[in-house]
């Protein structure tokens, strides 16, 4: 497995691929890898010829200081998590690698979806989101890039950048994975207490309660209940709404699908999840 910490040696490795025309997977990470990333990263291997794993902590989508500071980092431990797979070429670069000073990059207007649910609760997090994710797709030139639906928004910010700026990469939504207890698996677990660790279930359990109630309470008792949970577990709640899955906005009504979304504070550490639900109307 080759790791490349340049854009120098990135740029020359894609470009023999394109030559020899293997089909370039690509799986954009913070690192601090765990099953949730291993799985989008096996998906890839299995679809493409090579792949393109990148461990980069972007420090533009990290809207408090104290968050980008205390985020893990254990590059080691992540290229041993990896190292069994095949194909696989590992972009680790540091910041001036990663934003050239010379390198130019336009804003794309993020529109409402951008000032929803996250955008509203983390100002600038979406326009870090794709200032790096236009910089690696423009690098790498994937045909397939790998976005988890754990971080729902983003796959949509996303797929809105890919046409923006006429990637043409067929992006992929991978599902999420999650714990035995049924918390999702994230980077920002490694930072709980055994105590706080405990607790963090209460948001998979009131997106369990969410989707095992659709079509019968009204919509906002159905939250209500499921924010309950939360604060009961002693979670100070960011957001939880009941969304349409293209828009973003506040369902008022059940629909044929819809996602809740949910993000709160654990002690320090704030956590983010969704369950996509659908009724039989
Ligand atoms: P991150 O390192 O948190 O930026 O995540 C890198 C990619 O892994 C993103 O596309 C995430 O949505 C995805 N991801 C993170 N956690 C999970 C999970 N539990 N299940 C599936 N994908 C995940």
């Amino acid at each position: 497995m080759q790791t490349f910490v340049t854009r120098e040696e990135i740029f020359i490795w894609r470009e023999q691929q394109q030559a020899e025309q293997k089909q370039i997977g690509f799986v954009p990470t913070m690192g601090a890898l765990h099953q949730g990333h291993l799985s989008l990263v096996e998906q890839a291997c299995q679809e493409n010829d090579v792949v393109v794993v990148s461990i980069f902590v972007n420090p533009k989508q990290f809207n408090q200081s104290a968050d980008l500071q205390a985020y893990p980092r254990m590059l080691s431990a992540d290229l041993a998590l990896l190292e069994h797979l095949p194909n696989l070429v590992i972009f680790a670069p540091n910041e001036s690698e990663m934003y050239p000073a010379d390198l130019p990059f336009e804003p794309m207007p993020l529109g409402k979806i951008g000032q929803l649910l996250e955008g509203a609760h983390r100002p600038g997090h979406f326009e870090g989101v794709v200032h790096v994710v236009h910089h690696l797709f423009a690098l790498v030139q994937p045909h397939t890039a790998y976005f988890g639906q754990k971080d729902f928004q983003q796959l949509a910010i996303i797929r809105l950048l890919n046409q923006y700026y006429g990637f043409g990469i067929d992006i992929i939504g991978c599902e999420t994975i999650r714990e035995s207890d049924g918390l999702a698996m994230s980077s920002r677990n490694l930072r709980l207490t055994h105590e706080q660790r405990q607790s963090a279930v209460s948001i998979s359990k009131a997106l369990a309660l969410v989707k095992n109630n659709i079509g019968q309470d009204p919509i906002e008792n159905v939250k209500q209940a499921a924010r309950n949970i939360i604060e009961q577990a002693g979670l100070e709640i960011d957001y939880l709404e009941i969304v349409d899955p293209i828009t973003l906005e506040n369902c008022t009504e059940w629909q044929q699908i819809q996602v809740c979304c949910v993000a709160a504070f654990c002690g320090e550490v704030r956590l983010i999840d969704n369950v996509l639900c659908e009724s039989v109307l």
